[in-house]
């Protein structure tokens, strides 16, 4: 089996990396993190050559997001970037989590691996926890929610209970 494999990072560098990012621009203590706006706004800040682009259901089928590091480019289905201009919690996490790829995943940075084992990924290898990881730190930070319900954090930060959920454990 083929897999991918990242350069090793934990939810603690994650977040220090989220809120370093946060701080920048201004919003550390903002609850609901505007992540259309940080796409179409922020990305070109970070990366000059930064673009995105909207695709149709038909090209990109049961893919909700994809990261070209290379190309600069980040592709979301239609659906799904409406979705997040409407505050849809899943299509928020969506965009958050191909920006993090983008972010923290280069070709630099992840490797292309062949695994013999059956045995999972350890989850700070994985550029797909690492990903997640870093959306759920971006939406729902834990310095903010603590305290909070499960439904004041999907009210305040428009992320999914199970992301509140995952949010408030950790
Ligand atoms: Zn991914």
């Amino acid at each position: 089996m083929n897999i991918y494999v990242a350069n090793p990072m934990s939810r603690a560098k994650i977040r220090e990396i989220v809120n370093t990012m946060r701080t920048a621009i201004g919003l550390e203590n903002q609850y609901y993190f505007p992540v259309v706006e940080f796409l179409e706004f922020g990305m070109p800040q970070v990366d000059k050559k930064f673009s995105y682009e909207i695709r149709t259901i038909q090209e990109m089928g049961s893919c909700h997001g994809i990261t070209y590091p290379k190309e600069h480019l980040i592709a979301l289905r239609e659906d799904v970037y409406d979705g997040a201009v409407d505050d849809v919690p899943r299509d928020r996490f969506t965009l958050a989590h191909e920006i993090a790829h983008y972010l923290l995943h280069t070709p630099k940075t992840v490797a292309f691996a062949r695994s013999m084992g059956k045995e999972k990924l350890p989850a700070y290898l994985d550029p797909e926890w690492q990903a997640n990881a870093f959306a759920g730190e971006l939406l729902a930070p834990p310095h903010l929610i603590r305290g909070m319900t499960v439904d004041e954090i999907g009210r305040m930060c428009k992320v999914s209970r199970k992301v509140a959920e995952i949010q408030l454990k950790i």
